[in-house]
């Protein structure tokens, strides 16, 4: 069974005399930033000076160049890109590293890798939510919080897990559960639902749309019907509660649970099992990684090619027309 820390587990005290210097101000990082405020720590923001840095200095907080921010610090949270984070660790912030300071992962992928290696009289943590920032701290202002995967890989105060622990409760993750996992492993399990769960459920809506609309079908009905109704967002929330099988027992009729029965033993054969296991290598080899890292060299040139296309494609106009037409009042 996984080892996973509760709030009685956690103790922010061990972290509050410390100086929480946050690198980039992003998804993760307005969120985190937002709650470990609110959790009492003292944070203060390292930004370029541009449109990120004026949102932290209107949440609030002091905001500094990445250099200057990391040598008035105690811990250092590293929330930016992935992708550029080994550059910035480089040049702005390794020099600055002081015996006794943490440096803090939201992702494994800078130390899976072997981008990144913070020097021995530093801690090496790691405190990974397991969703976007806007639920980090939509959950937290709820008395909730998201559950996070948590590391130590490298203890040098011998704080390492306390601190780690009084981060992950002061964004709220412990009131969920924080599991201890590997940085490694949470890279490749991050790594695998994006490269297999994800592409697979939006590629299939969108092919899916494309194919209803050649045969017919009203572009705004095929949207209900695939993920505009919400049914898909719901049921995954309600399988995700009490069971995949027994969400569909406790709400599909005989001719729906019939439906997926049998059509996912049919859509689903060992050569998807081969996929999967391809893809589970790659991830290990570092395929991806490396692949990845030369995206960004590039100025995002496919990523930027890609998004262009699915924005241009028919769905976004079916999707806004349907938006228009239906509305959740009472969820809002
Ligand atoms: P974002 O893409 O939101 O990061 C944007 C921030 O990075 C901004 O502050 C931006 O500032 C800064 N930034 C971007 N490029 C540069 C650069 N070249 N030099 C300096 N600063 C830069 O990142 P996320 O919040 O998505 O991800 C941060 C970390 O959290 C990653 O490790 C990610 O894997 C992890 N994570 C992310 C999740 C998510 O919800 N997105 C979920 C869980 C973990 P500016 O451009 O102004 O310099």
């Amino acid at each position: 069974m996984a080892k996973v820390y509760y709030d009685a587990d956690a103790d922010i005290t061990q972290i509050s005399g410390e100086t929480v210097s946050v690198i980039g101000y992003g998804i993760q990082g307005r969120a985190q930033s937002l709650n470990m405020r609110d959790s009492g720590l003292s944070v203060i923001v390292g930004n370029r000076d541009d449109e990120y840095g004026s949102r932290a200095q209107s949440d609030g907080f002091k905001v500094f160049g990445i250099d200057t921010a990391t040598r008035q610090a105690d811990i250092i949270i590293m929330l930016i890109p992935d992708e550029i984070q080994a550059e910035i660790y480089r040049d702005q912030i390794e020099k600055n590293l002081k015996k006794g300071n943490a440096i803090v992962f939201a992702h494994g992928f800078s130390i899976r890798y072997g981008l990144i290696q913070p020097p021995d009289h530093v801690d090496c943590l790691l405190v990974a939510p397991r969703m976007p920032g806007a639920y980090v701290r939509d959950f937290f202002l709820h008395n909730s919080g998201v559950p996070a995967f948590v590391d130590v890989k490298h203890d040098a105060t011998g704080r390492a897990w306390r601190r780690t622990l009084g981060l992950a409760k002061a964004i709220g993750a412990t009131r969920a559960g924080a599991m201890a996992i590997s940085f490694a492993e949470e890279t490749e399990l991050d790594h695998f639902s994006e490269h297999f769960i994800y592409p697979l459920i939006i590629g299939a809506l969108t092919l899916s749309y494309e194919v209803l609309i050649e045969n017919g079908y009203p572009p705004e009905a095929a949207v209900m019907e695939l993920y505009g109704s919400r049914e898909l967002g719901e049921v995954l929330i309600e399988a995700a509660k009490i069971g995949l099988y027994q969400m569909v027992e406790k709400h599909a009729s005989p001719a729906c649970q019939y439906g997926i029965h049998s059509y996912s033993r049919k859509l689903l054969s060992h050569n998807t099992r081969t996929q999967i296991q391809k893809i589970i290598d790659e991830i290990k080899a570092g395929t991806f990684a490396a692949e990845l890292l030369d995206e960004q060299r590039t100025g995002y040139r496919k990523l930027k090619q890609m998004r262009m296309e699915s924005h241009s494609g028919p769905l976004s106009a079916a999707e806004a027309s349907l938006r228009q037409l239906i509305q959740f009042r009472d969820r809002e």
